[in-house]
Protein backbone atom coordinates (compact mmCIF):
# COMPACT_ATOMS: atom_id res chain seq x y z
CA UNK A 1 0.00 0.00 0.00
CA UNK A 2 2.67 2.44 0.92
CA UNK A 3 4.89 1.57 -2.52
CA UNK A 4 1.57 2.19 -4.84
CA UNK A 5 0.89 5.06 -2.68
CA UNK A 6 4.31 6.59 -3.08
CA UNK A 7 4.53 5.72 -6.75
CA UNK A 8 0.82 6.30 -7.54
CA UNK A 9 1.89 10.32 -6.11
CA UNK A 10 4.80 10.26 -8.58
CA UNK A 11 2.33 9.95 -11.35
CA UNK A 12 3.00 5.87 -12.42
CA UNK A 13 -0.06 3.71 -12.88
CA UNK A 14 -0.61 1.78 -9.70
CA UNK A 15 -2.78 -1.25 -9.05
CA UNK A 16 -2.97 -2.96 -5.44
CA UNK A 17 -4.44 -6.24 -4.59
CA UNK A 18 -5.88 -7.43 -1.68
CA UNK A 19 -7.39 -10.89 -1.35
CA UNK A 20 -9.52 -9.39 1.57
CA UNK A 21 -12.46 -7.79 1.64
CA UNK A 22 -10.88 -5.20 4.05
CA UNK A 23 -7.33 -4.59 5.96
CA UNK A 24 -9.58 -6.30 9.25
CA UNK A 25 -6.76 -8.59 11.28
CA UNK A 26 -6.48 -8.77 14.80
CA UNK A 27 -2.88 -9.34 16.25
CA UNK A 28 -1.17 -7.91 13.26
CA UNK A 29 1.18 -5.76 14.63
CA UNK A 30 0.29 -2.45 15.68
CA UNK A 31 3.62 -0.86 15.79
CA UNK A 32 4.58 2.40 13.41
CA UNK A 33 8.05 3.40 14.36
CA UNK A 34 9.96 6.37 14.44
CA UNK A 35 11.08 5.74 11.54
CA UNK A 36 7.78 5.32 9.46
CA UNK A 37 6.25 8.20 11.13
CA UNK A 38 9.21 10.23 9.62
CA UNK A 39 8.23 8.98 6.25
CA UNK A 40 4.80 9.94 7.01
CA UNK A 41 6.46 13.54 8.19
CA UNK A 42 8.19 13.53 4.73
CA UNK A 43 4.66 13.08 2.99
CA UNK A 44 3.15 15.85 4.50
CA UNK A 45 1.04 12.84 6.57
CA UNK A 46 1.74 13.31 9.77
CA UNK A 47 -0.50 15.34 11.71
CA UNK A 48 -3.70 14.46 9.53
CA UNK A 49 -2.07 10.57 10.55
CA UNK A 50 -1.91 11.50 14.34
CA UNK A 51 -5.04 12.35 14.85
CA UNK A 52 -5.97 8.44 14.42
CA UNK A 53 -6.82 6.92 17.63
CA UNK A 54 -3.50 5.95 19.03
CA UNK A 55 -1.12 5.18 22.24
CA UNK A 56 2.50 6.04 22.49
CA UNK A 57 5.45 4.00 23.42
CA UNK A 58 8.31 6.19 24.85
CA UNK A 59 10.44 3.66 26.81
CA UNK A 60 11.48 -0.04 27.13
CA UNK A 61 11.49 -2.14 30.19
CA UNK A 62 12.35 -5.19 31.57
CA UNK A 63 11.39 -6.65 35.05
CA UNK A 64 12.90 -9.90 35.53
CA UNK A 65 11.65 -11.59 38.63
CA UNK A 66 11.10 -8.52 40.92
CA UNK A 67 13.67 -5.97 39.71
CA UNK A 68 12.64 -3.41 37.22
CA UNK A 69 14.65 -2.24 34.45
CA UNK A 70 14.20 0.68 31.96
CA UNK A 71 16.63 -0.50 28.43
CA UNK A 72 15.51 2.14 26.02
CA UNK A 73 14.49 5.49 25.77
CA UNK A 74 12.73 6.91 22.30
CA UNK A 75 12.33 10.63 23.73
CA UNK A 76 16.18 10.79 22.70
CA UNK A 77 15.98 9.93 18.91
CA UNK A 78 16.52 12.23 16.31
CA UNK A 79 13.24 12.16 14.69
CA UNK A 80 10.15 14.50 14.53
CA UNK A 81 8.40 12.01 16.52
CA UNK A 82 10.22 10.66 19.63
CA UNK A 83 7.81 6.84 20.58
CA UNK A 84 6.09 4.57 18.54
CA UNK A 85 2.85 4.60 17.71
CA UNK A 86 0.53 1.81 18.48
CA UNK A 87 -2.73 1.78 16.30
CA UNK A 88 -4.54 -1.31 14.39
CA UNK A 89 -3.07 -2.20 11.22
CA UNK A 90 -6.00 -1.68 9.05
CA UNK A 91 -6.43 1.79 10.81
CA UNK A 92 -3.24 2.79 8.94
CA UNK A 93 -3.97 1.04 5.81
CA UNK A 94 -7.46 2.42 5.56
CA UNK A 95 -5.62 5.72 6.03
CA UNK A 96 -3.03 4.99 3.41
CA UNK A 97 -5.64 3.70 1.13
CA UNK A 98 -7.86 6.59 1.54
CA UNK A 99 -4.57 9.23 0.92
CA UNK A 100 -4.09 6.72 -2.18
CA UNK A 101 -7.86 6.88 -3.59
CA UNK A 102 -7.59 10.83 -4.59
CA UNK A 103 -5.18 9.70 -6.74
CA UNK A 104 -6.49 9.37 -10.42
CA UNK A 105 -3.86 6.63 -11.64
CA UNK A 106 -4.09 4.50 -8.19
CA UNK A 107 -6.60 1.81 -8.45
CA UNK A 108 -7.10 -0.37 -5.43
CA UNK A 109 -8.90 -3.59 -6.02
CA UNK A 110 -10.09 -5.81 -2.86
CA UNK A 111 -11.45 -9.42 -2.65
CA UNK A 112 -8.34 -9.84 -5.26
CA UNK A 113 -6.41 -12.57 -4.70
CA UNK A 114 -3.50 -12.83 -6.98
CA UNK A 115 -2.66 -16.55 -8.31
CA UNK A 116 -0.22 -16.76 -10.96
CA UNK A 117 2.60 -14.96 -12.52
CA UNK A 118 2.18 -14.64 -16.18
CA UNK A 119 5.52 -14.45 -18.12
CA UNK A 120 6.69 -13.72 -21.67
CA UNK A 121 9.99 -15.23 -22.24
CA UNK A 122 11.02 -15.54 -18.96
CA UNK A 123 10.32 -12.35 -18.09
CA UNK A 124 7.12 -11.87 -16.02
CA UNK A 125 4.64 -9.32 -17.51
CA UNK A 126 1.54 -9.55 -14.98
CA UNK A 127 -0.16 -11.68 -13.50
CA UNK A 128 -3.63 -13.52 -12.75
CA UNK A 129 -6.06 -12.88 -10.03
CA UNK A 130 -9.43 -14.28 -8.89
CA UNK A 131 -12.29 -11.91 -8.06
CA UNK A 132 -15.18 -12.68 -6.54
CA UNK A 133 -16.54 -12.49 -10.50
CA UNK A 134 -14.00 -14.68 -11.68
CA UNK A 135 -10.45 -14.87 -13.15
CA UNK A 136 -8.87 -11.52 -14.16
CA UNK A 137 -5.53 -10.97 -15.89
CA UNK A 138 -3.57 -8.10 -15.24
CA UNK A 139 -0.42 -6.34 -17.40
CA UNK A 140 2.19 -5.04 -15.50
CA UNK A 141 5.29 -3.47 -16.25
CA UNK A 142 6.77 -4.11 -13.01
CA UNK A 143 4.82 -7.04 -10.66
CA UNK A 144 5.64 -6.47 -7.11
CA UNK A 145 5.16 -9.04 -4.35
CA UNK A 146 4.45 -7.49 -0.90
CA UNK A 147 1.89 -10.49 -0.25
CA UNK A 148 3.43 -11.40 3.06
CA UNK A 149 5.27 -13.91 4.50
CA UNK A 150 3.30 -16.56 2.72
CA UNK A 151 3.85 -14.80 -0.64
CA UNK A 152 2.04 -16.92 -3.48
CA UNK A 153 3.75 -14.88 -6.00
CA UNK A 154 7.02 -15.33 -4.75
CA UNK A 155 6.02 -18.83 -4.39
CA UNK A 156 5.03 -18.84 -8.36
CA UNK A 157 8.72 -16.93 -8.93
CA UNK A 158 10.85 -19.98 -7.81
CA UNK A 159 13.04 -17.60 -6.24
CA UNK A 160 14.79 -19.43 -3.07
CA UNK A 161 14.18 -18.76 0.70
CA UNK A 162 17.14 -19.14 3.57
CA UNK A 163 15.35 -19.99 6.59
CA UNK A 164 17.16 -18.89 9.41
CA UNK A 165 14.94 -20.60 12.23
CA UNK A 166 13.33 -19.96 15.07
CA UNK A 167 13.17 -21.27 18.46
CA UNK A 168 10.09 -20.12 19.57
CA UNK A 169 6.51 -18.76 18.95
CA UNK A 170 4.48 -16.00 20.41
CA UNK A 171 0.67 -16.51 21.88
CA UNK A 172 -1.38 -12.63 21.67
CA UNK A 173 -4.11 -12.45 24.26
CA UNK A 174 -5.95 -9.35 25.61
CA UNK A 175 -5.93 -8.50 29.20
CA UNK A 176 -8.02 -5.39 30.84
CA UNK A 177 -6.80 -2.27 31.97
CA UNK A 178 -7.13 -1.07 34.99
CA UNK A 179 -6.79 2.47 37.01
CA UNK A 180 -3.36 3.53 37.66
CA UNK A 181 -2.17 0.57 35.30
CA UNK A 182 1.52 1.57 33.95
CA UNK A 183 1.19 2.95 30.84
CA UNK A 184 4.79 1.82 28.65
CA UNK A 185 6.14 -1.20 27.52
CA UNK A 186 6.88 -3.82 29.66
CA UNK A 187 8.71 -7.03 29.11
CA UNK A 188 8.92 -9.98 32.34
CA UNK A 189 10.85 -12.52 32.90
CA UNK A 190 9.56 -15.19 35.60
CA UNK A 191 10.91 -18.38 36.10
CA UNK A 192 11.44 -19.83 32.83
CA UNK A 193 8.57 -17.61 31.22
CA UNK A 194 8.42 -14.61 29.00
CA UNK A 195 5.85 -12.24 28.91
CA UNK A 196 5.36 -8.69 26.92
CA UNK A 197 2.68 -6.28 28.19
CA UNK A 198 1.45 -3.40 25.37
CA UNK A 199 -0.41 -0.61 26.68
CA UNK A 200 -3.18 0.08 24.29
CA UNK A 201 -5.62 2.47 26.39
CA UNK A 202 -8.33 0.12 26.61
CA UNK A 203 -6.89 -3.26 27.09
CA UNK A 204 -3.32 -4.70 27.44
CA UNK A 205 -2.11 -6.76 24.15
CA UNK A 206 0.13 -9.56 25.75
CA UNK A 207 2.59 -11.89 23.93
CA UNK A 208 3.73 -14.77 25.85
CA UNK A 209 6.51 -16.79 24.34
CA UNK A 210 6.94 -20.75 24.09
CA UNK A 211 8.98 -22.87 22.72
CA UNK A 212 8.39 -24.08 19.02
CA UNK A 213 5.73 -25.66 18.19
CA UNK A 214 4.85 -26.02 21.87
CA UNK A 215 1.19 -24.57 21.62
CA UNK A 216 -0.46 -28.00 21.05
CA UNK A 217 1.24 -29.14 24.14
CA UNK A 218 -0.01 -25.99 26.14
CA UNK A 219 -3.31 -26.60 24.99
CA UNK A 220 -3.61 -30.68 25.30
CA UNK A 221 -2.78 -29.16 29.64
CA UNK A 222 -5.88 -27.47 29.82
CA UNK A 223 -6.88 -23.89 30.11
CA UNK A 224 -6.08 -24.03 33.96
CA UNK A 225 -2.54 -25.32 33.73
CA UNK A 226 -2.69 -22.59 30.74
CA UNK A 227 -3.61 -20.04 33.16
CA UNK A 228 -1.62 -20.51 36.27
CA UNK A 229 1.40 -20.04 34.08
CA UNK A 230 0.23 -16.61 33.48
CA UNK A 231 -0.39 -15.91 36.43
CA UNK A 232 2.95 -16.65 37.30
CA UNK A 233 4.41 -14.20 34.48
CA UNK A 234 1.69 -11.55 34.75
CA UNK A 235 2.68 -9.33 37.19
CA UNK A 236 0.07 -6.50 38.50
CA UNK A 237 -2.16 -7.88 36.02
CA UNK A 238 -2.64 -11.88 37.55
CA UNK A 239 -5.38 -11.25 38.58
CA UNK A 240 -7.40 -10.58 35.80
CA UNK A 241 -6.36 -13.95 33.73
CA UNK A 242 -9.11 -15.78 34.96
CA UNK A 243 -11.75 -13.80 34.07
CA UNK A 244 -10.51 -12.65 30.65
CA UNK A 245 -8.94 -15.90 29.75
CA UNK A 246 -11.55 -18.71 29.57
CA UNK A 247 -11.27 -20.21 25.91
CA UNK A 248 -8.07 -21.22 24.24
CA UNK A 249 -10.18 -19.49 21.01
CA UNK A 250 -8.64 -15.93 22.94
CA UNK A 251 -5.27 -16.83 22.00
CA UNK A 252 -3.41 -16.52 18.79
CA UNK A 253 -0.71 -18.47 17.68
CA UNK A 254 2.25 -16.45 15.62
CA UNK A 255 4.40 -18.84 14.22
CA UNK A 256 7.59 -17.21 14.28
CA UNK A 257 9.88 -17.19 11.33
CA UNK A 258 12.92 -15.66 10.04
CA UNK A 259 13.72 -16.04 6.68
CA UNK A 260 15.02 -14.34 3.58
CA UNK A 261 15.20 -14.33 -0.32
CA UNK A 262 18.60 -15.22 -1.65
CA UNK A 263 17.59 -13.12 -5.15
CA UNK A 264 14.84 -10.58 -4.25
CA UNK A 265 14.18 -9.95 -8.29
CA UNK A 266 13.65 -11.90 -11.09
CA UNK A 267 12.89 -10.21 -14.83
CA UNK A 268 10.14 -8.00 -14.11
CA UNK A 269 9.00 -9.36 -10.46
CA UNK A 270 10.29 -7.83 -7.48
CA UNK A 271 9.68 -8.97 -3.61
CA UNK A 272 9.24 -6.50 -0.64
CA UNK A 273 8.24 -6.82 2.94
CA UNK A 274 7.53 -10.24 4.09
CA UNK A 275 7.83 -11.53 1.01
CA UNK A 276 11.28 -10.96 0.93
CA UNK A 277 12.20 -11.34 4.66
CA UNK A 278 9.96 -12.63 7.59
CA UNK A 279 11.15 -10.69 10.52
CA UNK A 280 11.25 -12.63 14.19
CA UNK A 281 8.74 -10.68 16.62
CA UNK A 282 11.55 -9.36 18.27
CA UNK A 283 11.73 -5.50 18.54
CA UNK A 284 8.34 -5.13 16.78
CA UNK A 285 10.27 -4.45 13.53
CA UNK A 286 8.30 -6.54 10.54
CA UNK A 287 6.24 -3.21 9.74
CA UNK A 288 9.25 -0.92 9.51
CA UNK A 289 11.30 -2.99 7.47
CA UNK A 290 8.14 -3.39 5.04
CA UNK A 291 7.63 0.21 4.67
CA UNK A 292 11.31 0.95 4.52
CA UNK A 293 11.72 -1.19 1.43
CA UNK A 294 8.31 0.68 -0.17
CA UNK A 295 10.39 3.82 0.33
CA UNK A 296 13.87 2.20 -1.19
CA UNK A 297 11.47 0.90 -4.16
CA UNK A 298 9.65 4.05 -4.66
CA UNK A 299 13.05 6.39 -4.76
CA UNK A 300 15.22 3.60 -6.65
CA UNK A 301 12.35 2.49 -9.36
CA UNK A 302 9.91 5.39 -9.29
CA UNK A 303 11.88 8.00 -12.09
CA UNK A 304 12.23 4.54 -14.38
CA UNK A 305 8.60 3.52 -13.54
CA UNK A 306 7.25 6.82 -14.97
CA UNK A 307 9.18 6.08 -18.50
CA UNK A 308 8.11 2.21 -18.73
CA UNK A 309 9.15 -1.04 -17.35
CA UNK A 310 12.93 -1.10 -15.68
CA UNK A 311 15.57 -3.96 -16.70
CA UNK A 312 16.38 -6.63 -14.26
CA UNK A 313 19.86 -4.91 -13.30
CA UNK A 314 17.73 -1.67 -12.21
CA UNK A 315 15.09 -4.32 -10.06
CA UNK A 316 18.72 -5.47 -8.23
CA UNK A 317 19.36 -2.33 -6.89
CA UNK A 318 16.35 -2.16 -4.46
CA UNK A 319 18.33 -5.77 -3.15
CA UNK A 320 21.26 -4.17 -3.06
CA UNK A 321 20.12 -1.12 -1.12
CA UNK A 322 17.87 -2.96 1.61
CA UNK A 323 19.35 -6.59 1.98
CA UNK A 324 21.71 -5.24 4.39
CA UNK A 325 19.64 -3.32 7.02
CA UNK A 326 17.78 -6.37 6.72
CA UNK A 327 20.85 -8.88 6.73
CA UNK A 328 21.72 -6.76 9.99
CA UNK A 329 18.29 -6.61 12.02
CA UNK A 330 18.13 -10.37 11.71
CA UNK A 331 21.30 -11.05 12.95
CA UNK A 332 20.58 -9.36 16.05
CA UNK A 333 17.17 -10.88 16.48
CA UNK A 334 18.63 -14.63 15.77
CA UNK A 335 21.36 -14.09 18.38
CA UNK A 336 18.66 -12.68 20.97
CA UNK A 337 16.23 -15.54 20.34
CA UNK A 338 19.26 -18.25 19.97
CA UNK A 339 21.78 -17.13 23.47
CA UNK A 340 19.07 -14.67 25.11
CA UNK A 341 15.24 -16.36 24.75
CA UNK A 342 15.58 -19.89 23.94
CA UNK A 343 17.87 -20.62 27.01
CA UNK A 344 15.57 -18.49 29.19
CA UNK A 345 12.50 -20.31 28.00
CA UNK A 346 13.99 -23.53 28.83
CA UNK A 347 15.28 -22.09 32.17
CA UNK A 348 13.23 -23.25 35.24
CA UNK A 349 14.38 -19.97 37.74
CA UNK A 350 14.04 -16.49 36.81
CA UNK A 351 17.62 -15.58 35.15
CA UNK A 352 20.11 -13.41 36.55
CA UNK A 353 19.63 -9.85 34.85
CA UNK A 354 22.11 -10.12 31.92
CA UNK A 355 25.33 -6.76 32.60
CA UNK A 356 24.05 -4.80 29.17
CA UNK A 357 20.15 -4.32 31.37
CA UNK A 358 21.59 -3.11 34.42
CA UNK A 359 23.95 -1.34 32.24
CA UNK A 360 21.25 0.34 30.30
CA UNK A 361 19.48 0.84 32.98
CA UNK A 362 21.96 2.86 35.54
CA UNK A 363 23.31 5.01 32.23
CA UNK A 364 20.16 6.86 31.02
CA UNK A 365 22.09 8.26 28.28
CA UNK A 366 22.68 4.79 26.93
CA UNK A 367 19.23 4.16 26.39
CA UNK A 368 18.63 5.71 22.90
CA UNK A 369 21.01 3.69 21.42
CA UNK A 370 18.67 0.51 21.85
CA UNK A 371 15.93 2.90 20.80
CA UNK A 372 17.38 4.25 17.91
CA UNK A 373 18.61 0.63 16.56
CA UNK A 374 14.67 -0.71 17.53
CA UNK A 375 12.75 2.53 16.28
CA UNK A 376 15.03 4.03 13.16
CA UNK A 377 16.32 0.74 12.01
CA UNK A 378 19.97 0.61 10.43
CA UNK A 379 20.14 3.23 7.25
CA UNK A 380 16.79 4.25 7.62
CA UNK A 381 15.45 5.69 4.51
CA UNK A 382 13.90 9.22 3.40
CA UNK A 383 11.33 9.96 0.60
CA UNK A 384 13.06 11.62 -2.31
CA UNK A 385 10.37 10.29 -4.89
CA UNK A 386 8.91 13.84 -6.25
CA UNK A 387 5.00 13.98 -6.44
CA UNK A 388 4.10 14.44 -10.13
CA UNK A 389 3.70 18.15 -10.82
C1 LIG B 1 0.60 -12.20 14.77
C2 LIG B 1 1.59 -11.21 14.23
C3 LIG B 1 2.05 -10.17 15.02
C4 LIG B 1 2.96 -9.26 14.53
N1 LIG B 1 3.38 -8.21 15.31
C5 LIG B 1 4.17 -7.25 14.78
C6 LIG B 1 4.50 -6.05 15.50
O1 LIG B 1 4.07 -5.86 16.64
N2 LIG B 1 5.25 -5.13 14.89
C7 LIG B 1 5.73 -5.29 13.62
O2 LIG B 1 6.44 -4.40 13.10
N3 LIG B 1 5.46 -6.41 12.93
C8 LIG B 1 4.68 -7.36 13.47
N4 LIG B 1 4.35 -8.46 12.73
C9 LIG B 1 4.93 -8.60 11.39
C10 LIG B 1 4.23 -7.65 10.45
O3 LIG B 1 2.83 -7.85 10.46
C11 LIG B 1 4.82 -7.84 9.07
O4 LIG B 1 6.23 -7.84 9.10
C12 LIG B 1 4.39 -6.74 8.14
O5 LIG B 1 3.00 -6.59 8.15
C13 LIG B 1 4.88 -7.06 6.73
O6 LIG B 1 4.27 -6.22 5.81
P1 LIG B 1 4.01 -6.71 4.34
O7 LIG B 1 3.28 -5.59 3.69
O8 LIG B 1 5.26 -7.20 3.74
O9 LIG B 1 3.07 -7.99 4.46
P2 LIG B 1 1.64 -8.13 5.14
O10 LIG B 1 1.40 -7.10 6.16
O11 LIG B 1 1.50 -9.56 5.50
O12 LIG B 1 0.65 -7.77 3.95
C14 LIG B 1 0.43 -8.62 2.89
C15 LIG B 1 -0.95 -8.32 2.36
O13 LIG B 1 -1.13 -9.03 1.18
C16 LIG B 1 -2.38 -9.67 1.21
N5 LIG B 1 -2.23 -10.87 0.39
C17 LIG B 1 -1.60 -12.03 0.70
N6 LIG B 1 -1.62 -12.88 -0.32
C18 LIG B 1 -2.28 -12.24 -1.32
C19 LIG B 1 -2.63 -12.60 -2.64
N7 LIG B 1 -2.30 -13.80 -3.15
N8 LIG B 1 -3.32 -11.72 -3.39
C20 LIG B 1 -3.67 -10.49 -2.91
N9 LIG B 1 -3.38 -10.10 -1.64
C21 LIG B 1 -2.69 -10.97 -0.88
C22 LIG B 1 -2.65 -9.97 2.67
O14 LIG B 1 -4.02 -10.12 2.93
C23 LIG B 1 -2.05 -8.73 3.33
O15 LIG B 1 -2.99 -7.68 3.45
C24 LIG B 1 3.45 -9.40 13.22
C25 LIG B 1 3.01 -10.47 12.41
C26 LIG B 1 2.07 -11.37 12.91
C27 LIG B 1 1.58 -12.49 12.01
Amino acid sequence: MMLGYLLARAGVDVTVLEKHTDFLRDFRGDTVHPSTLQVMHELGLLEKFLKLPHTRITTANIQIGEAHFTVGDFTRLPTVCKFIALMPQWDFLDFLADEARSIPNFHLMMETKAEALRTEKSVVTGLTARTSKGAIAIKAGLTVAADGRHSTLRLRSGLTVKDLGAPFDVLWLSLPVRPGDPQDLVGRVQGGQLFVMIYRTDYWQCAYLIPKDGFDTIRADGLEKFRARLKEVAGFAAGRIDGAITDFEQVRLLTVTVNRLEEWARPGLLCIGDAAHAMSPIGGVGINLAIQDAVATANLLGPRLRKGAPNFETLKTVQARREFPTRVIQAFQVAAQNLLLAPTLRATQTPKPPLFVKLFDRLPWLRQWPARFIGMGVRPEHVTLQKAQ
